[in-house]
């Protein structure tokens, strides 16, 4: 464990960047609703960094994207496929 772990926060993407993971580089591949970033910052966080340095926040994202899933679905009538972030 270590206590310089990176803060990570959910926030509304809304701004469609495709800016690689602030954390580990790797492409990210974001998309509008919920998404992960780095607190503060409209930095994108990767699912994989998400899931090492914050599961909890993974497990919470999981649910506020199916929710928006959901309600998108919803609006045309049809049922979301289902979310899975975390195990
Ligand atoms: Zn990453």
């Amino acid at each position: 464990m270590t206590d310089n772990k990176p803060q990570l926060a959910i926030y509304d993407n809304n701004c469609a960047t495709n800016d690689p993971c602030a954390i580990c580089g790797q492409r990210t591949d974001p998309e509008v609703g919920p998404e992960l970033f780095l607190a503060g910052t409209w930095q994108l966080v990767c699912y994989d960094c998400g899931r090492q340095y914050d599961p909890e926040l993974m497990a919470q994202l999981q649910t506020e994207r199916q929710e928006f899933y959901n309600e998108l679905a919803a609006s045309w009538g049809k049922v979301a496929p289902q979310v899975k972030l975390v195990d």
